[in-house]
């Protein structure tokens, strides 16, 4: 790939990033040599992978200036896991196609603005099928109407009847208001209702039988009252509170093995404003830590579940003359496509920074490597993780 010195360059500062921080982890590299022994399949594996839509850029993050705004990834969870500095996504920079690309494996390349399976069988189907696991063992939370199609392909042998659930906590909600306009306080919950901030004006209009379907996923799936649901939504701040506490709620009612979900407060950068991209990075950084103790303190979940947080990708730089800093992802550059990947399990080596180059598309067929599916992915399975 071209680029190749100003990728290293970026996962270069990211390790010094990483030494400088206070109390960070001893960041060793990771010899191969010390490769841990395969995993054997267990049937109480379980996966949770946590995507940020919009990523967020060192400069608020993992450089000196923006540490102050993820104490939890720095000092709580990276010492327990492994953490790669460089993953390289050399797809499509839009959220629905780079979450898609993400879940098959493979770079998509079919317009983001459309809803559409992707065309590569998806995580979910190849564990669902190989593994012969039921309906209720694999869930998406996503946020936007854009990834309602992404719980499976149109690829042959595969589709829904092995894809997995995909809830959009947003029209849940707003399905919820239809049916119960006397509990709504609209200016109280507006700001969880729009559907994303790529392309505000993306058509979310929804129909009777979606707002039937909507109501009946609260109640069959998450066995939640349309009222308990609302009420809790008014002491949330935001829709990414309302996405983990969904997250929860599917893993004490249905304990799926696995399970997506995407952080997105943070795209709000979009719209220019900064404080706000800045609050959504600390509630981000807050809500990983908080899903993760929830994982520990599960008897589900605990000490048998993989968590694997990757932002989509990055955004563009400051002195980047064809973007205009933090607010989008549009120029393609190093700082927009360099990622990181943490990754905290049993079979996790915890302390550990690796700086060798991965992709976005190695996530798929890692899980599978580890949990013994095939997949059909040009990536690769992570060693470190296997
Ligand atoms: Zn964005």
């Amino acid at each position: 790939m071209k680029y190749d010195a100003s990728f290293q360059a970026v996962s270069a500062s990211r390790r010094a990033f990483l030494r400088g921080a206070v109390g960070m982890v001893s960041a060793t590299s990771f010899s191969s040599s010390l490769a841990l022994t395969g995993s054997a399949l267990r049937p109480t594996d379980k996966t949770i992978v946590v995507t940020f839509g919009g990523g967020a850029r060192d400069e608020e993050t993992f450089a000196e200036e923006g540490q102050a705004n993820i104490p939890n990834l720095l000092h709580t969870l990276l010492p327990q896991g492994t953490f790669f500095t460089q993953v390289r996504n050399a797809g499509i920079l839009g959220h629905y196609v780079a979450t898609a690309s993400i879940v098959t494996g493979v770079y998509e390349r079919f317009n983001n603005f459309i809803a559409q399976p992707p065309p590569n069988p998806t995580l979910f189907e190849y564990f669902r099928r190989e593994l012969r696991r039921p309906e209720t063992d694999a869930w998406v939370i996503a946020p936007s109407n854009g990834f309602q199609k992404i719980g499976s392909s149109s690829a042959r042998g595969f589709g829904p009847q092995f894809g997995a659930g995909v809830i959009l906590p947003k029209r849940l909600l707003s399905a919820a208001s239809r049916n119960t306009p006397n509990l709504f306080d609209n200016d109280q919950l507006q700001h969880f209702l729009q559907d994303n901030y790529e392309m505000p004006s993306y058509d979310i209009s929804a129909t009777a039988q979606d707002n039937e379907m909507h109501l009946d996923t609260l109640e069959s799936t998450l066995r939640l009252s349309v009222q308990d649901f609302v009420q809790h939504a008014k002491t949330l701040d935001s829709a990414d509170e309302l996405s983990i506490f969904i997250a929860r709620r599917l893993m004490d009612q249905q304990a799926p093995s696995l399970m997506m979900l995407t952080l997105h407060d943070m795209d709000v950068a979009h719209s220019g404003a900064f404080s706000l991209y800045i609050d959504a990075i600390q509630r981000a950084d807050r809500l990983c830590a908080e899903l993760w103790k929830a994982v520990q303190s599960h008897p589900e979940y605990k000490d048998r579940t993989t968590v694997y947080i990757m932002p989509d990708f990055g955004r563009d730089a400051d002195d980047d003359p064809a973007g205009n800093g933090f607010q989008h992802h549009r120029t393609g550059s190093a700082m927009a496509r360099t990622t990181w990947l943490l990754a905290l399990g049993p079979h996790v080596r915890q302390n550990t920074v690796v700086d060798r180059a991965i992709e976005s598309i190695d996530l798929v067929p890692t899980i599978g490597c580890h949990l013994g599916f095939s997949t059909n992915s040009p990536g690769r399975c992570i060693e470190e993780l296997r």
